[in-house]
């Protein structure tokens, strides 16, 4: 199938979507609740779907971790519904500091070869920042990088924590990049990198772009380190609305946050995790320990990660019509604002209020 669906941010999302509806017309998609505000979140989505009467069933699991051998493993259920629904809606997942299991993010982008985290960020019409019409979007290398978990202690004082990279998945997340940005209109692909000092790592990630950009011989490839487009998307942001970024793991991490201050936080900012078979979207933030359990949480990042996975599966107008009622919402004025967003509202009254301007 050619790709079918688009991101809320600039009206196409890359990836294939094998799945079939059911009988019903329904389709099944596994639901991962997850931590902190996970569940608070999740239920926003859930009570909107309703009301729109989106053909979704919900599939939900639970990813509690078990150490099996040592390793961090994901429930058997969990892995079967993903894998039989090739969709899932994630929450948030709390990851321990320093001990501990390692992180179930990491685990799922693993399991099911996610190597590809689309990040699109854009600014919300009705809410101010100081700049306007940001969007941009970046896409993370999600499997490898200094994420490999690959440390150990060499002496008592002295650690090592290897950044992995590798041709192939450099390939995969450029070649990903490089359709991502055709399938928007995009005329450019931008790497951003560090490889003035990780000549050997970084160095790999950015000759293989060079590789891969001579299949693309319509899309302009440029090269930026990562400190000056830092300081250059924090002090104008426009020059990034006609490309796509590309760039190593750790780094997408960090510049997805930035981005997302860029147009007012967390709460805003969705994401794809893109995968051959499997694709699971879920916001860009985490679990937010902080405001956990008191109704104080702004969906709008799931619920528009959500819209992300509704493109992905075809079910446009679906999309559209909730991002409309959540952007609506959002623009109406501090009281439908959660608090992240200097408003006043409840989690529950942004909810009602979305469902009201559907
Ligand atoms: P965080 O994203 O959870 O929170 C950072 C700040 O943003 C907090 O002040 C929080 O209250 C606020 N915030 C985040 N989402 C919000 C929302 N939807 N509405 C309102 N405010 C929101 O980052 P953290 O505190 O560094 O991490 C907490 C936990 O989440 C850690 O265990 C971390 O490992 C995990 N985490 C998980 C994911 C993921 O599941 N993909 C991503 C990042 C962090």
């Amino acid at each position: 199938p050619t790709m079918l669906a688009r991101s809320y941010a600039t009206g196409k999302v890359t990836g294939q979507f094998t799945g079939k509806p059911d009988a019903d017309g329904k389709y099944t998609v596994t639901m991962i609740p997850g931590d902190g505000i996970g569940p608070e979140i999740a239920a926003s989505v859930q009570s909107i779907y309703k009301a729109a009467d989106v053909p979704i069933r919900w599939e939900s699991v639970d990813v509690t971790p078990s150490l099996i051998n040592g390793k961090t493993t994901l429930p058997a259920d969990a892995v079967a519904s993903i894998n039989k629904n090739l969709v899932a809606l994630k929450g948030p997942l709390a990851t321990p500091v320093g001990k501990g299991h390692q992180s179930m993010n990491l685990t799922l982008r693993r399991t099911f070869a996610l190597f590809a985290n689309v990040r699109p960020c854009k600014s919300v019409q009705g809410y101010k920042t100081p700049y306007e019409n940001v969007d941009t979007v970046l896409i993370r290398e999600n499997t490898e990088g200094e994420y490999s978990g690959i440390e150990h202690e060499i002496v008592p004082g002295v650690v090592q924590s290897i950044k992995l990279i590798t041709k192939p998945a450099s390939e995969r997340v450029i070649r990903y990049a490089f359709e991502y940005a055709k399938s928007v209109n995009k005329p450019e692909v931008r790497v951003v990198h560090k490889a003035s000092i990780m000549k050997l790592s970084d160095g790999l990630f950015v000759e293989t772009a060079k590789e891969v950009a001579q299949e693309y011989p319509d899309v302009k490839l440029t090269f930026e380190l990562l400190d000056n487009t830092s300081l250059k998307l924090c002090s104008d942001p426009s020059e990034y609305k006609s490309l796509v970024m590309v760039m190593p793991n750790l780094y997408g991490d960090i510049m997805s946050d930035l981005s997302s201050g860029l147009i007012g936080g967390l709460g805003l900012t969705p994401s794809g995790n893109m995968g051959d078979k499997v694709s699971i979207f879920e916001a860009v933030h985490g679990s937010a320990p902080d405001i956990a359990g008191k109704g104080l949480a702004n969906p709008t990042a799931l619920l528009l990660s959500s819209c992300m996975m509704l493109r992905h599966i075809g079910l446009n107008s679906y999309a559209d019509q909730i991002e409309n009622a959540v952007l609506k919402t959002i623009a109406s004025g501090p009281e439908n604002r959660t608090r992240d967003l200097k408003g006043s509202s409840s989690t529950g009254h942004f909810t009602e209020q979305v469902i009201k301007n559907l």
